[in-house]
């Protein structure tokens, strides 16, 4: 989920700030990102979507090793190599233009420099003679925010988001003030007598998009081990530079690898790592925000809640983000919204924001497995629904200008 261009929500740079005169004495030995950590693995993962394969890809895609995954960056790079490894490993079709990858050119606003970063697609062929020439796509991002140049305690500035998010009620359309922000007391030395300071300096996006790149693969896994696969063919692509404007997505879909026609839907997942009780106020183990699937067509919403309601343990669907004109913009917010603006039905599923939203703080300790396995679950479900039915999505609803802007 890429920030806000007017509202930003917890504000990194105060709250750095502000822990940075702090701690003084700690920032003074702040180092470099670790690269010595964790290698990819291969292989020893269930033909299922478990929470113990979702535990063990998160922990290494959004490792310190990684150092953030600055889209074009050596750590997103040896994030893409794990994705990539994992793809071969399980035979699944490239469907880039140099194999897996799609090289995608990212201009840079001030200096006008161009950074070259990499797309990743692949294909599940479909099984159906006439119908594998039609795509449902499933998309994520893989890249985050990267690292700061200065570390900072990661348990006081937790504590200290924790404190500022609960003060503006855990709620994503409430602003947290300067006022607010002066108001939160931590407790440094109660954080002292449990543990030492840990510095970090890492963005590890474990939530943000790690879970849903994480999601993408294991269904890729599961749709990979099937005896029987669906009859329409399954798109995967992991996006990259989502975090500097979408770019990723708005490439694919201006040069697409596939037939852009043939796509008959997508489904985004952009943050389903969390959304607990503890995390935002209309949270708990059932919530899952759904943002755009009637924009385009009444069907595929339809669709949408039916495969929900036939989960042993259906979510509870919250819509309240796909409103016209909602002042948060999710809607224009994450990947889905270059496959909307050429007419291709869109549901983007999000577990909302919260304290670690943007955040050294986003680290896979702190993902809800149970539900983040649930919630991979039946996208993989929906994702084969759709694969499966007689005719695509009907779109009833007026198609975008794909040259206009995004409206909320
Ligand atoms: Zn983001």
């Amino acid at each position: 989920m890429t920030l806000h261009q007017t509202l930003p929500r917890v504000s990194r740079i105060t709250a750095t700030a502000l822990f940075a005169a702090a701690f003084t004495a700690l920032t003074a030995c702040a180092q470099s990102p670790n690269t010595s950590a964790a290698q990819p693995e291969r292989g020893g993962y269930s033909p299922s979507i478990t929470e113990a394969d979702l535990r063990k890809r998160l922990f290494i895609f959004a490792d310190d090793s990684m150092q953030g995954r600055s889209a074009g960056s050596a750590g997103h790079d040896k994030a893409l190599a794990y994705i990539v490894g994992e793809l071969t490993r399980l035979g699944i079709t490239p469907r880039g233009e140099d194999g897996y990858f799609q090289r995608v050119p990212i201009v840079r606003g001030n200096s006008g420099d161009t950074l070259w970063s990499r797309n990743v697609i692949a294909v599940i062929q479909g099984s159906d003679p006439m119908l594998r020439a039609e795509y449902v796509a499933i998309g994520a991002h893989s890249d985050h925010v990267g690292f700061a140049r200065r570390a900072v305690d990661h348990d006081s500035l937790r504590a200290f988001n924790q404190a500022a998010w609960a003060a503006s009620g855990r709620d994503a359309n409430a602003r947290i003030t300067p006022a607010m922000r002066a108001a939160v007391v931590v407790n440094v030395d109660s954080l002292r007598a449990l543990r030492p300071a840990r510095l970090d300096s890492i963005n590890n996006g474990a939530d943000d998009d790690g879970s849903g790149s994480m999601a993408l693969l294991e269904i890729a896994e599961r749709f990979a081990t099937a005896a029987v696969k669906p009859r329409r063919s399954i798109l995967l692509v992991w996006h990259t530079a989502e975090e500097l404007g979408l770019n990723g997505s708005e490439w694919f879909n201006d040069h697409p690898t596939v037939n852009r026609d043939q796509i008959v839907a997508q489904i985004n997942i952009d943050m389903i790592g969390r959304g607990t009780a503890a995390d935002v106020k209309e949270g708990g183990e059932d919530y899952l925000t759904v943002l755009g699937p009637k924009r385009l067509s009444s069907q595929y919403d339809q669709w949408v809640r039916d495969v929900n309601a036939r989960q042993s343990r259906p979510f509870a669907l919250d819509y309240q983000f796909d409103a016209d004109g909602h002042p948060q913009q999710f809607y224009c917010r994450s990947d889905h919204y270059h496959y909307a603006r050429y007419g291709i039905p869109i549901a983007f599923f999000f577990t909302s924001i919260h304290e670690d939203y943007h955040q050294i703080t986003d680290e896979p300790q702190y993902i809800a497995y149970p539900k983040y396995t649930r919630i991979t679950q039946y996208l993989f479900d929906l994702a084969s629904f759709v694969a499966q039915q007689p005719e695509r999505p009907v779109v009833d609803q007026p198609k975008p200008d794909p040259n206009g802007r995004c409206r909320q």
